[in-house]
């Protein structure tokens, strides 16, 4: 199955469909790596907060896949912000991911309390002129942060990862990106099973007219909307699923209906609450 790529807006690019793996149990994380690169996953979403990337990089390793053909992105955590602490943590990551390089390399929330997004986004870009990081981007951050640090800098943050589902769609920040040209990835896509967004009725009935079930539906739905996504399961029957979302499309009817059911349904705190 070809996942398609899409072109980021430093010129490389990023398989649109991935796996996600917060909350995957350190213990199980190679197996369920293992499983998603078995399924087709070619694109990994870890973070030095999840606690998993030593098993991510044993999965890429056991595999055999060529390195060039797999996407690998972690996170710089909050407390690491500060001073020349980034250059140690990419180094860290790096270690425990068993490479030498990450594809993308984001600021895992912009934590306003401590003021030092800033200098974390200064200390990326310097981890990708040393070639340790292929892109770098963003994480949560609201569009005065990436205003701020895209002046100060003149670097403008590859991707945007935001909480983004269809009850949850963020119009000021998706549209800011777009203005940009940044690459807005989609957190929690399936609003983490804790929204009933998988029983909504234009998703039940978009998932009976396709033969299809409402979770491809709604990652489908991301898909024709240009976003980037990494749902995360542990079961290999959904592994499987949630990357079989190119044998059908939604009409513009049926997107239009999924798209109508924005509401503010976060399922996380706000980016100035998290620190
Ligand atoms: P998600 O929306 O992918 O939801 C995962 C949950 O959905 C599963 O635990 C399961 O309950 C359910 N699910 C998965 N596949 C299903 C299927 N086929 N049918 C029915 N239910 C299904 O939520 P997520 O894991 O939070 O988000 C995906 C990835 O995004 C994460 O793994 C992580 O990589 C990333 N993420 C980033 C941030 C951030 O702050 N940058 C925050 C959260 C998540």
């Amino acid at each position: 199955m070809a996942i398609p790529s899409l072109t980021l807006t430093d010129g490389h690019r990023i398989p649109q469909v991935g796996f996600g793996v917060f909350r995957v149990d350190p213990d199980q994380t190679e197996r369920i790596v293992t499983d998603a690169l078995e399924a087709g996953y070619r694109h990994i979403d870890t973070a030095a907060l999840y606690g998993n990337e030593e098993g991510v990089g044993r999965a890429l390793a056991a595999s055999g896949i060529a390195r060039d053909e797999l996407f690998v992105t972690t996170k710089l955590w909050n407390d690491r912000q500060a001073g020349d602490e980034p250059l140690a943590a990419i180094d860290e990551s790096l270690e425990r991911l068993g490479l030498e390089s990450v594809d993308l390399y984001l600021v895992h929330w912009p934590a306003p309390a401590r003021g030092t997004y800033l200098n974390a986004w200064e200390k990326l870009v310097e981890i990708r002129d040393a070639g340790k990081a292929r892109s770098i981007g963003v994480s949560n951050h609201l569009p005065e942060h990436i205003r701020e640090i895209a002046a100060a800098t003149g670097v403008t943050p590859a991707v945007d990862q935001i909480e983004l589902h269809p009850a949850y769609q963020q119009r000021d920040v998706t549209d800011a990106c777009a203005a940009l040209g940044i690459r807005v990835e989609a957190w929690g896509p399936l609003g983490q099973g804790k929204y009933p967004l998988l029983e909504e009725t234009p998703v039940v009935a978009a998932a009976a007219a396709h033969g299809v079930s409402p979770a491809q539906v709604v990652l489908r739905w991301h898909i024709q909307q240009g976003h980037i996504v990494f749902p995360k399961s542990t079961h290999p029957d959904r592994i499987r699923e949630n990357l079989d979302v190119f044998g059908f499309a939604l009409t513009s009817a049926e997107q239009d209906a999924i798209t109508a059911l924005d509401r503010g349904g976060s399922v996380s705190k706000h980016p100035s609450e998290v620190n």
